[in-house]
């Protein structure tokens, strides 16, 4: 199974779901369709709409982050997973760059897992390393402190997915090379290993993809698809990421 999840950020607005009108006609046309999941996560304020819409139809919708704490809190503007679950999402972002340099620590990211996860959201951990950190070699060692300080094997592996999203590549147009992403890859795949044993969560890639470069990772067989920031704004450059992987 291959997922492409469109991470809207602060985009969209309520006539915003045309956009996901077009890509749900693409999507009941498609021969490949069986072979992956389409997920859109939009801000918040679109999270009940499009949830209600694209119910019965191929498209999950996730939010881009929770709090870290259940029910209910005194913190205002905070959304828990289960406020998230109730208007009828189906998984959240958690650790997304954008979020841990606001100040998301590993122990905050360990209680949002663990409280999405009791909340029965999937969750798509997202971790990866800066331009300074890539520049010091410290990727691997990166890395490895992300996944370890937060994915405890009493989690279940089933509704976590893994995004590797490098900091640098994030809205930059630079994507890693290839050997140098498969190297990583298989690393997170170890760490992973050892963390939850033979059978681990499934890893996607992120940062800078779009229709034009999404072909050069389909060599890499152990990337299970695309968190997609920008592109997933357009509904003919989110479609054609999924017809030219497959092309
Ligand atoms: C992101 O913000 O998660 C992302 C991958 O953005 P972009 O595709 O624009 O680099």
């Amino acid at each position: 199974m291959k997922y492409f999840i469109g991470n809207w950020k602060m985009f969209g607005v309520p006539g915003s779901i045309n956009i996901l009108d077009k890509i749900n006609l693409f999507n009941l046309r498609d021969r490949n369709r069986k072979k992956y999941k389409v997920i859109i996560t939009p801000p918040y304020t679109l999270l009940e709409t499009f949830a209600k819409n694209f119910k019965s139809k191929k498209i999950l919708i996730g939010s881009q982050n929770c709090y870290h704490k259940d029910l209910y809190s005194s913190n205002t503007a905070a959304i828990s997973p289960y406020m998230i679950k109730k208007v009828g999402a189906k998984l959240t972002l958690i650790g997304h760059s954008d979020n841990r340099s606001e100040g998301d620590t590993d122990k905050i990211l360990k209680d949002k897992v663990f409280f999405a996860l009791k909340n029965n959201l999937k969750i798509v951990f997202c971790i990866g390393e800066n331009k300074k950190q890539k520049k010091n070699n410290q990727t691997l060692k990166v890395l490895h402190k992300q996944l370890t300080q937060v994915l405890e094997k009493r989690f279940n592996r089933n509704n976590i997915i893994v995004a590797y999203e490098p900091i640098w590549s994030i809205g930059t147009g630079k994507i890693p090379n290839q050997e140098e992403l498969l190297k990583t890859i298989l690393h997170i795949k170890k760490i992973l290993r050892k963390i939850f044993g033979k059978r681990i969560p499934s890893i996607i890639y992120g940062g800078s993809v779009d229709e034009t470069n999404v072909q050069k990772f389909r060599k890499i067989n152990e990337i299970n698809g695309f968190l997609i920031g920008g592109a997933s704004k357009s509904s003919k450059k989110f479609i054609d990421i999924i017809k030219n992987y497959y092309r």
